[in-house]
């Protein structure tokens, strides 16, 4: 009988809660809004040779490197970070080789390290899901190939400053290590530009967030050129489609788009902790365009009852140090407004029946 590898049979399936999103998703992180309506008049005007030719992706990553002030060798477009996220594992991990990633964190990179044979070694967050850079130096051994850290953070949305993440580079140099940056818009700060970027450094940056292309999947690894020459071999020639290379360079223009988007979710992100903070609510003060609340023992009682709002959310509970937690994703100012009318609602009755923790 055929059989998967072994790695691949112990693997846990990943499905995240796709079915029926009916209503106001803020469940996935994705935007509100969707993208700039001049990638959609591009979107619109393809015609069928687009589609009938294989996609070539070397002109538009040379127009991605322009705009991020790197040189087309430093940079590699994926199928979203998923893929850029697995390409590495496959370019570095051997059986038996260890990833360390810093929990709780994205699930994938757990997923496709596992797949590759290598031993995930998990280190928790600091108090307040400060990054634990201590204990995570101190379990960097000559078997570690891939650090991965997502910053911001997800689902936290906590933060951690570069040079501090310089420093785990520095002090892993024979493993690859790799900074999400999905959420950067969000937050501001990037490790991208620093002069003297290690040559085991990646940046990985997707269009899935503030630009609204979740659905196109595009997103960005940048490296050292070596490096991700590397990567590319094992990536395919047409890992992205001709769509998404079609609209991209039309994505990247509209500038003034995603400021727009990103400053309302910034307003929106702060209106949204101020209210969580009005209500006594617990959460952490987020860098990403969501925000992690601890509601306690109801957190499935309150995501029905948004549900019933029209709104989805995302259950956090099971993930490290998140036992009664639940993910708000933050979106335009309006959709934030929304929640927020929601949750004075929803929580006003959940504590009238004592279920939620103040
Ligand atoms: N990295 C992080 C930290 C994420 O939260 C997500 C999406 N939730 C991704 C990567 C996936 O991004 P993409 O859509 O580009 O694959």
């Amino acid at each position: 009988m055929l059989e998967a590898r072994a790695a691949v049979e112990s693997l846990h399936a990943y499905r995240p809660p796709l079915a029926g999103r009916r209503g106001l998703r803020l469940d996935f992180n994705e935007s509100t809004i969707g993208c700039s309506p001049r990638v959609l008049a591009r979107l619109r005007s393809l015609d069928s040779e687009t589609l009938a030719r294989y996609p070539e992706r070397e002109p538009v990553e040379a127009e991605v490197a322009g705009f991020l002030r790197l040189d087309p060798s430093q940079v590699l477009l994926t199928n979203g970070v998923d893929e850029a996220i697995h390409l590495l594992c496959s370019t570095y991990l051997e059986p038996g080789d260890e990833a360390i990633i810093v929990v709780p964190t994205y699930a994938m990179y757990e997923i496709f390290a596992q797949a590759e044979g290598a031993r995930v070694v998990q280190v928790p967050s600091s108090e307040n899901f400060t990054f634990p850079l201590d204990n995570l130096l101190s379990r960097i051994s000559s078997r570690t190939r891939l650090i991965a850290v997502a910053n911001p953070n997800n689902p936290t949305g906590t933060a951690v400053a570069c040079d501090i993440l310089l420093r785990v580079a520095r002090a892993a140099p024979h493993a690859a290590v790799l900074v999400d940056e999905a959420y950067f818009e969000f937050h501001g700060e990037t490790i991208l530009h620093l002069a003297a970027r290690p040559a085991n450094l990646f940046v990985a940056r997707t269009f899935s967030k503030a630009y609204g292309l979740a659905g196109l999947r595009i997103g960005i690894l940048a490296g050292d050129a070596a490096q991700i020459a590397m990567v590319r071999r094992v990536a395919s020639p047409y890992n992205v489609n001709a769509v998404a290379l079609a609209v991209l360079p039309e994505a990247l223009r509209d500038q003034a788009y995603v400021e727009h988007y990103v400053s309302e979710v910034q307003r929106g992100r702060e209106l949204l902790q101020q209210e969580l903070k009005a209500l006594g609510q617990r959460y952490w003060p987020s860098r990403a365009n969501f925000v992690l609340a601890r509601v306690g023992a109801a957190h499935a009682e309150f995501i029905q009852a948004l549900r019933t709002h029209g709104i989805l959310v995302r259950d956090r509970h099971t993930d490290p140090a998140c036992d009664g937690c639940v993910r708000l994703t933050v979106g335009s100012l309006e959709h934030a407004q929304t929640l927020i009318v929601a949750l004075r609602e929803v929580l006003g009755k959940l504590r009238e029946h004592r279920e939620v923790n103040a």
